[in-house]
């Protein structure tokens, strides 16, 4: 419902001038000729448009504002930070004391195995980009320069600078970027419904996906695959749990050809699966881990790569005959989003956080699934506290609705008495010009704003807190 859509003059004389800022995953340049919705403040799990609009912020900003709009010890956290140290930097075995401690904060959560160090970035891209070149590093320190080759996932994301785009599975990010870097491959995406064999079970289906890896690594020599990076459950390639017994699987394929796993927790890390982190619940053991956005609650920008003690060790002891890692950013451990990010996970673990995500989801869960026999939804997925929808037609997973059709996704935010209320809307996006897609497209609104009613009822009916 677009209620009064401000014209570009009246964005310009609010004050939002054009900026020539490229508008990220939209076709054209951020101006105020555009249009966009103008967000100007938020509220827990609500954000406010420039004309008083309230939104119900389902995606929690980019699946990062865990702690919802206006947590004040954040906010204060920051405050204190400013005022005391507002900048520093991390090179030259300079420091602050909120960067330690975060680093000391981060490995001791990450329990799926141990960590030894931790490397600080501004988001998730730069996160990945880093375990490459700390890969690559690596591998040169032990004699090995060859061992350079990454395998991700078809239809993973990882990011969009050059590299974590071309590990990203996701043609939008390599067309006419002449992406995928030629040291990155891709192999199956463990959607089960969509492309299990018929007959063919969860674990068959995660035997032949592991098998499949295996051919890839023998295809390209072992002795060339540096690192094999996979998200716990896929996020942004629309929200996919791996089949039964994948993981297991799958790591025990890389193991046996000495390649590093490297686990992708920008969405999955502090709660959102029921676990603290994605590697918890899956039996995960990686050698490096790259972490963001609820890391600060998305207030500030950050994003960290743990690296196993193996691996920090061996390039420790080694650079004083390769030099120096040469890599870092003047904002890496930047001490005021460290201190944010400080504050938000002590209030992860004071409220509980990993405990109200299990207590809430069956509720979540278990409500959308509720809908999965409606003619128009092929699959409700999902786990914890992240869910997703497939429309297709005759519930099949061949007559998927085009792409450009509709694109919805459920989503909570967590909130920070936490979880009083379960939130959930829908991002859709809906075709264009044809008249017969616009049947479909009512029909299609009318039936998500029917499972949106049904389940805040559920919330409001139920009321846990
Ligand atoms: N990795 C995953 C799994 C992500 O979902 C994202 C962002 O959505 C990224 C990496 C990239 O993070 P950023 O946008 O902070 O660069």
């Amino acid at each position: 419902e677009q209620k009064e859509e401000l014209t570009a003059q009246e964005l310009a004389d609010k004050g939002f001038k054009g900026h020539g800022m490229l508008a990220p995953f939209t076709a054209g340049w951020q101006t105020t000729d555009l249009h966009p919705l103008v967000i100007e403040r938020s509220e827990g799990s609500y954000v406010y448009d420039t004309n008083g609009r309230k939104y119900l912020d389902s995606l929690a900003g980019l699946w990062c504002t865990a702690l919802g709009g206006n947590e004040p010890r954040l906010v204060e956290a920051a405050n204190k930070q400013l005022s005391t140290l507002p900048f520093y930097h991390s090179f030259w075995n300079r420091t602050t004391k909120p960067s330690l401690d975060l680093a000391k904060e981060l490995l001791e959560m990450f329990t799926a195995r141990k960590m030894g160090k931790a490397f600080f970035t501004n988001s998730g891209s730069e996160a990945n980009d880093t375990q490459v070149k700390l890969v690559w590093y690596y591998n040169n320190a032990l004699g090995r320069p060859n061992k350079k080759k990454f395998i991700a996932r078809s239809k993973s994301y990882h990011g969009s600078t050059l590299i974590a785009a071309s590990l990203s599975g996701l043609p939008a990010l390599h067309q006419k970027f002449d992406l995928p870097v030629s040291f990155v491959l891709h192999t199956d995406c463990p959607h089960y419904w969509r492309f299990h064999l018929p007959g063919e079970t969860e674990e068959e289906f995660a035997t032949r996906l592991a098998d499949n890896l295996e051919k890839l690594i023998l295809k390209e020599g072992p002795e060339t695959i540096a690192a094999f990076i996979a998200e716990p459950v896929m996020g942004a390639g629309g929200v996919i749990p791996p089949p039964a017994t994948y993981f297991e699987k799958v790591q025990a394929v890389v193991k046996k050809y000495d390649i590093l796993f490297i686990a992708d927790e920008v969405i999955c890390a502090f709660g959102r699966l029921g676990t603290m982190f994605g590697c918890d619940k899956y039996g995960i053991k990686p050698d490096l881990v790259s972490i963001a956005k609820a890391l600060s609650s998305g207030y500030l920008p950050i994003g960290a790569v743990l690296v196993s003690p193996e691996i920090s060790e061996v390039i420790h002891a080694q650079s004083s005959k390769l030099g120096a890692f040469s890599h870092g950013f003047t904002y890496s451990g930047h001490p005021v989003s460290c201190a944010v990010a400080l504050e938000a996970l002590k209030i992860y673990k004071e409220r509980n956080i990993v405990e109200q995500v299990q207590k809430l989801s069956p509720r979540f869960q278990d409500g959308l699934k509720a809908f999965s026999d409606s003619p128009i939804i092929g699959e409700i997925r999902g786990t914890g506290l992240i869910i997703g929808t497939e429309f297709t037609d005759n519930k099949s997973p061949n007559d998927l609705f085009p792409p450009e059709w509709v694109v919805v996704m459920f989503q909570i935010t967590h909130r920070n008495t936490v979880f009083e209320k379960l939130e959930v809307s829908l991002q859709i996006k809906l075709p264009r010009n044809t008249s017969d897609v616009c049947v479909f497209q009512a029909w299609a609104v009318v039936r998500i704003y029917t499972v949106y009613k049904i389940v805040t009822n559920i919330n409001d009916f139920a009321g846990v807190g």
